[in-house]
């Protein structure tokens, strides 16, 4: 049994978890985060790494990816994280998803984002594009991460430089500041943050049964070097009817019809196309989407072919070999992008509820930590 006295305690070591201790060490406090495997290993370091500002949800969230990928372009040097890629293409087939990215480009999410024309990306993309190619959004503000090295780096980071203590292999299973009860002992903390990421039943599991959640699970890729280098992070057509920042727009209404008519499996399984290089040339290409209560471990294969023909359509070019695949989960609700909850005064809960968390989660943790402790 051992004790310790923090000034926060943050329950999992995931990105969520991370930015919390982040902001809260930046802020003096005293932390330890409780992590109950021996690193990260969930959905925080099986994502694409990519922080997502064009496409998210207008307003609240796009306002949160803009400040969370500050901090990452902040931090990452001194985390020894690099960031991969910088920008994101966004390449469309058809006149319907010009029109989309001509209203995004309307609104002020559009600003410094770009269409160009198909030549120009495919210049830009060393000759990329199918023959229907027409055009491609282009957003500056994006920035790609490897996650399986970023998350453990930061890690690091956070107990080397800020004093931040890790326990690892340690499941929190009571948060009552100032005692927290957990596999290895007590923990004295004046605060608590519980991030825990796709764990439903450990902690709170009444308040986060009153969200109403699900889980989603998704089938991941990384494939071999393709023997170019992408110009940044590589969506296509199907995003346009996924991402909010798109999908709400008045104009998607027509793409979504037109795509569920042409492509049904892919929308069967969730199907739309990210594909990010990493520095060994790479692509870390997904992803699917199916949605439970508990999402079994039996990945269908034509979710990975759909992705794979995705891939092919939107660059024109065959799929490289495939060199690993997984699967990860996030939780995941209809009615809200996170959640913030209060189950005691000294305690809050935050879930990133939409799969989104890398790309939004260091300003929603500097949202959190300000109002815990009344900065
Ligand atoms: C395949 C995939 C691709 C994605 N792509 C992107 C992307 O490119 N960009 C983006 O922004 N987002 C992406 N997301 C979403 C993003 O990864 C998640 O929103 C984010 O990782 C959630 O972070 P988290 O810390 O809440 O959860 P997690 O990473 O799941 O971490 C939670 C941690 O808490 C620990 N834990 C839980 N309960 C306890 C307890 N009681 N005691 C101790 N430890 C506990 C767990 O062990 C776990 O390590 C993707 C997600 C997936 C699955």
């Amino acid at each position: 049994m051992s004790s310790h006295v923090f000034d926060l305690a943050v329950i999992g070591g995931g990105v969520i978890g991370l930015a919390h201790a982040l902001a809260a060490a930046r802020a003096g406090k005293r932390v330890v985060v409780i992590e109950k495997d021996a690193r990260a290993n969930g959905a925080s370091i099986r994502n694409f790494g990519f922080i997502t500002v064009t496409g998210q949800e207008r307003g609240d969230s796009w306002s949160l990816a803009r400040r969370t990928r500050d901090v990452w372009a902040e931090v990452a040097p001194k985390a020894g994280v690099r960031v991969e890629q910088n920008g994101l293409y966004l390449t469309a087939r058809s006149p319907e998803a010009i029109a989309v990215i001509e209203a995004f480009l309307a609104t002020e999410m559009g600003e410094g984002c770009a269409l160009m024309t198909a030549d120009g990306f495919r210049q830009a993309s060393g000759g990329l594009g199918g023959p229907d190619l027409m055009g491609a959004l282009y957003s500056p503000r994006d920035l790609r991460v490897e996650s399986r090295t970023a998350i453990p780096a930061l890690a690091a980071w956070l107990e080397a430089e800020l004093g931040v203590t890790f326990m690892t292999e340690t499941v929190a299973f009571e948060a009552a500041p100032p005692i927290l009860r957990t596999s290895r002992g007590t923990v004295e903390a004046g605060a608590v943050v519980v991030c825990p990421g796709d764990d439903f039943v450990t902690l709170y599991p009444e308040r986060i049964a009153g969200f109403g959640l699900k889980k989603c699970r998704l089938s991941m890729l990384k494939l071999a070097d393709p023997g170019l280098r992408l110009p940044g992070a590589l969506m296509s057509d199907l995003s346009l009817t996924r991402y909010r920042g798109y999908s709400a727009l008045p104009q998607a209404a027509a793409l979504d019809a037109k795509l569920r008519a042409e492509q049904p499996s892919h929308f069967e399984h969730g199907v739309h196309l990210i594909a990010a290089q990493g520095s060994d040339g790479g692509l870390i290409v997904g992803d699917s989407h199916h949605y439970d209560h508990l999402p079994g471990p039996f990945a269908p294969a034509q979710a990975e072919r759909d992705i794979l023909d995705e891939y092919a359509r939107a660059t024109g070019r065959a799929p490289p070999p495939v060199l690993e695949r997984w699967t990860g989960v996030y939780a995941s609700s209809d009615d809200r992008t996170y959640l913030i909850d209060t189950p005691r005064p000294d305690v809050r809960l935050v879930m990133v509820t939409s799969g989104t968390g890398a790309s939004t989660g260091f300003a929603i943790a500097e949202r959190v930590i300000g109002d815990l402790f009344g900065l």
